[in-house]
Formats: structure tokens, sequence, C-alpha cells
């Protein structure tokens, strides 16, 4: 859930995936419309059901009992060098090791490494630098239990958490707070003024605009929704009637007439933005109530608001859904 996501969105969702799904058998034999329902909103999708098939290999292969070994960890779906190396060290104390954006940044300013540390070989430098290092931890386990004010999990766990916390709270991207940082002595980019050039990364790529226009059909007290295909991002997720325009002279009536052969007067009702990677996507929402419907209409999904209410919506038009309830 922490994948790309803030502590502060995921508390609720965790309490509540906790409630529902207590162990990993519930995991492995859920539904996927419940799990996707149940992470509705938190977005990458692929992470559930990578998590689901994780605990359905568990008990297959393990009998049920988490792996703690880096090379079983890494054969779980979903799991890469880092959620590995983050569950072997934080959950285990194992001597592995993390590279994430936040423990990148560190390690460039700490050694004052000029290349660009996305580049394979300076990459795979950097991992083997943060193995040397949480390798170490043994040797300080004293010291960093007297100084660590986080739960003492053992040097490795302990290591590793306070790389992340040092680049997410003090060695921040903008403005790092060096006069407070504990490692200041021997941070080379501090001695040398080179913090603002470090890491050497190139800048994002631009956001691109994206503009649709959404439909909220409405026929007999139901409501007109599609479910996104397999294979298609967010699959398996619901949806309303939706189509990329160019631009926003587009006409909404013969934008609704291509989609769903429906003639009808667009009300416009909100709009909603959001973001997907690079893309900045903005909706624009009309309520349309057709008198009559064509046959390409009743291929799609009418469902009353207490139906669409069950099922797992992407979250732009789960705020579009809250408007059709208006
Ligand atoms: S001294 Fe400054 S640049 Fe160096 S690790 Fe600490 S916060 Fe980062």
């Amino acid at each position: 859930m922490l994948q790309q996501t803030q502590v502060k969105t995921v508390i609720p969702y965790w309490e509540r995936w906790l409630r529902e799904l207590p162990d990993l058998v519930a995991l492995a034999g859920a539904h996927e419309q419940r799990l996707l329902k149940l992470w509705e909103g938190l977005g990458y999708y692929t992470r559930v059901r990578n998590l689901q098939r994780a605990a359905q290999h568990v008990l297959r292969v393990h009998a049920g009992i988490f792996p703690r070994d880096l090379a079983a960890l890494l054969k779980l779906p979903g799991v890469g060098r880092y959620t590995a190396g983050a569950i072997a060290s934080i959950a285990f104390n194992q001597p592995a090791p993390i590279l994430d954006g936040n423990v990148m940044r560190v390690l460039t300013r700490l050694f004052a490494i000029a290349e660009n540390p996305r580049e394979k070989a300076t990459n795979e430098g950097l991992w083997q630098l943060a193995g040397r290092l949480v390798e170490s931890a043994r040797l300080h386990s004293a010291l960093i239990k007297k100084r660590s004010s986080l739960i003492f999990s053992g040097p490795h766990s302990a290591l590793n958490q306070s790389l992340m916390e040092l680049g997410a709270t003090v060695c921040t991207p903008a403005n790092p707070q060096c006069p407070r940082c504990p490692v200041r002595t021997h941070c080379a980019a501090h001695r040398e003024n080179r913090i603002a050039e470090l890491p050497n990364i190139a800048p994002r790529v631009v956001a691109t605009r994206r503009k649709f226009y959404s439909f909220v059909v409405e026929h007999a007290g139901k409501l007109l929704v599609a479910q996104r295909p397999v294979g298609a991002v967010n699959a398996g997720l619901w949806e309303f009637p939706n189509l990329e325009i160019a631009s926003w002279d587009s006409s909404p009536a013969v934008c609704l007439k291509q989609l769903l052969q429906i003639t009808s007067r667009c009300q416009p009702c909100g709009e909603v933005t959001h973001s997907i990677t690079r893309y900045r996507i903005t909706q624009r929402v009309f309520r349309v109530i057709p008198k009559r419907l064509p046959h390409s209409a009743r291929k799609l999904h009418w469902r009353s608001l207490e139906e669409l209410h069950q099922l797992p919506f992407t979250a732009a038009h789960k705020r579009i859904l809250a408007w059709a309830r208006a």
C-alpha cells in the first residue's frame, strides 16, 4: 500500500483491510471485485493483484509462513529489489540493502557522488554501497540503539529506517536542514559546498495534459457504467462512459452521439482533475437523460445507485459517482 502512497493516506485503508482480510487465507481466497473495492482510490491497482498472488504463493510454496530470506522474497509477485530489501531488513533485521529516492539522495550527498544515480553502473554502485552500510550496522549496534528513537528491532532494521527517515525529513530535495543533520560531519557534499548540485539527476519529464468528457446517463432510475477491460490501465474497475477529446471546443452532444449513439441534451455538472503518472487529466462531466435508448447503450451495464455503491470505481469516477447521487 505504501508504494507511491503517503502514510496518512494509507492508514484508513490499512485498518479496513485488516478488519476484512485479517490473514493470508482470507486474502488468497478473496474475490477480485472485493479486493478492488477495498483498494478503491489508492490507485496503482496492479499492487493489489500482486498482493493476492503473493499470498497464494506463500500459502502454496511456504506453507503459509512468510519467507525471511531475500532470494525467497524476490520470488513473490510484485516484490522487487527495493521491497524485498525493505521487508528483509525492517521486518526481519536481515543485512539487506534498500535504495529508494530518499536513500539515493542521502548517499549521493554523503559521499559526493557526481554521476547520475539513475544510470545503470552508478545505480548498481549505490546498491553496493547501501549493502556495505547495512552490513556494517552490526558493528555499531550499541550506538544506534542508544541514539535511535525508533523501536529497536535490530541494527540492520534501524540503519535502513534511519537512512529513509533522514532523506524524508532532513536531507530533503530542496533546502536540506544541514545544521540539524546528525551525519553532517561525515557529509562530503556539505564539506565541499556541493549540496545544490547533488544528486545529479535529469529534470522530470514535463507533464502532459489530457481532456475528457464523461457522461452520467440516467434512465428509469439506473445509471450507465462500463467495466475497464483486462489488460487496460485500472482493469476490472468501473467508470462512467467517457471520451478523450483534443479541445474543449468539442461539442459534448456530438461526442455523446459518437460514443453511445445517444442524441440528448448534455447538462454540465462539474469538473474532476487528477493525475496518473505524468498525465494531468481533466474530466468535464455531463448529466444526460435520454428519451430513447439506442441498442449500443444496452451493451453497457445499467445499475442502480445502491448497486453502484458496491462496485469498485477509479478515483476520478468515484468523485463523479458522488455527483450522480446529488
Ligand atoms: S549534511 Fe545536509 S546534505 Fe549532508 S546528509 Fe545532512 S542534510 Fe544531507
